[in-house]
């Protein structure tokens, strides 16, 4: 690639780099995005694929640290921290210990749900123009048989429901009538009306071909090195392939994005697992999480996706098969026809959540450097707030009035 000039460079390939090239296209920009392996080598392409306005209750909510920490006990627990000596680590830890009160709930969990619902009305927008991803508004089901998992969803279910979510109650046969192909011994559930889900590759080869016809320049194996000082009205970003020159440069690498650029943004990689199996048609219709595993059941076309964990163990790709063990207990329900031995030989994917201190994106100019605009932070809801992101995104590059005012998610707040 020889040394090239665009008005916005976007670095990361992953969902929100991509949604957000393609709302930059829009605005008339000229976009090119750079991702250092193949599109979808991130975490956007083997997660579960659900979309979850669901999920207003940030991951750092009050109690978390003390479940956390009975977890950490439990090698097949769903949540773990690699005990190591890393001071953004540390810092983060901090961070996120100073948000797990109830007045942050009260602050992010509108803000949540505001972004997840515009999230909801874009994709089927973004479905109607780009091509078939497997979007549907499908519901989800939260299930649980212990008195403690039921008690903390009906919880969640009241902070939803005042929010203006729609909610539903489930009792044990309310649940087997929604979902007759259950394997699980849930006794109940909430089903949560606004979610639905996606085909997480689907998705990405959508956008990345809708971005290619509309003139974009989707550049696979470019690994961004360094972003130099402005010069000009350019800003020259330093890759592995060449310079690229930029007008203004969004750093949308996930889990990877705090450590690019001038700035370190407090995100940490949280590794998670998914498996995914072929479908007879006879598997799940509606998204699930079985509270007590917490593991996540999907129903994609063709395929049904399981998924779990939470690691924060740096980005340490490898595979631990305690951890996965659970997820695997899942498959072996829905598919009885696999032997023991067959399960355990399927492939397991593992990706990073790029994870914020607050539970709210990182997304907006920075301050001392307003030539780059972050979007990363987005955890465990990176695929739901994508499109929303990708709005803000473009609405902030071009200087435009959006729906949603961006400045809770701003860089400035760490
Ligand atoms: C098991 C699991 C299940 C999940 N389930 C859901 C779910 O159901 N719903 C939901 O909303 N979210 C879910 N998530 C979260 C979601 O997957 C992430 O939040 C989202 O994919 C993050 O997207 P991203 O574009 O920010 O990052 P990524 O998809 O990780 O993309 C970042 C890109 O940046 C590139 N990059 C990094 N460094 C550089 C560099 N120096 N130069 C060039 N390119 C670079 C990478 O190669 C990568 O392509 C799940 C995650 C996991 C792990």
């Amino acid at each position: 690639m020889s040394d090239s000039r665009t008005d916005v460079l976007v670095v990361g390939g992953g969902a929100v780099g991509l949604s957000a090239a393609w709302y930059l296209v829009n605005a008339g920009c000229s976009v090119t995005v750079v991702s250092r392996d193949r599109i979808g080598d991130g975490a956007s392409a083997g997660n579960a694929g659900m979309i979850v306005p669901s999920h207003v209750v940030p991951l750092s909510a009050p109690g978390v640290i003390s479940q956390g920490l009975r977890w950490l006990a439990n090698p097949e627990s769903p949540f773990h921290v690699k005990p190591r000596l890393d001071v953004d680590l540390a810092r983060w830890i901090w961070a996120f210990r100073s948000h797990c009160t109830a007045a942050h709930v009260a602050h992010a969990a509108p803000i949540l749900r505001d972004l997840s619902m515009a999230s909801v009305d874009l994709f089927g927008e973004m479905q109607e123009q780009i091509g078939e991803f497997g979007w549907s508004r499908t519901g989800l089901m939260m299930l649980h048989r212990s008195e403690k998992a039921r008690d903390a969803n009906l919880r969640n279910a009241v902070i939803a429901e005042r929010l203006g979510l729609g909610v539903r109650r489930l009792d044990g046969r309310e649940v087997l009538a929604l979902e007759p192909g259950l394997r699980s011994d849930a006794d109940g559930g909430v089903l949560y009306e606004d979610d639905g889900r996606i085909d997480p590759e689907a998705f990405l080869a959508r956008l990345s071909e809708d971005l290619v016809r509309r003139g974009a320049h989707v550049r696979e194996g470019v690994t961004v090195l360094s972003i130099g000082n402005r010069q000009g009205s350019a800003t020259p970003v330093l890759t592995d392939r060449g310079e690229i020159r930029a007008s203004t440069v969004v750093l949308a690498a996930g889990a990877w994005g705090g450590r690019i650029g001038p700035r370190r943004l407090p995100v940490q990689p949280a590794k998670g697992y998914s498996i995914t199996v072929d479908s007879d048609g006879t598997g799940p219709r509606i998204p699930t999480i079985l509270s007590e595993e917490k593991v996540t059941i999907t129903p994609l076309p063709g395929r049904i996706r399981f998924g779990g964990t939470l690691s924060l163990a740096g980005l340490d790709a490898s595979v631990d098969t305690r951890r996965v063990a659970p997820i695997r207990a899942q498959v072996a329900r829905y598919r009885p026809d696999l032997t023991a031995g067959d399960v355990d030989r399927i492939a397991v994917w593992a990706g990073f959540r790029p994870v914020s201190p607050d539970g709210l994106p990182i997304v907006g100019r920075l301050r001392l450097r307003p030539d780059i605009v972050a979007a990363t932070g987005h955890g465990m809801m990176g695929i739901t707030l994508a499109p929303v992101t990708g709005r803000l995104v473009a609405d902030i590059v071009t200087g435009s009035a959006g729906v949603i005012d961006p400045a809770p998610l701003s860089p400035q707040r760490f």
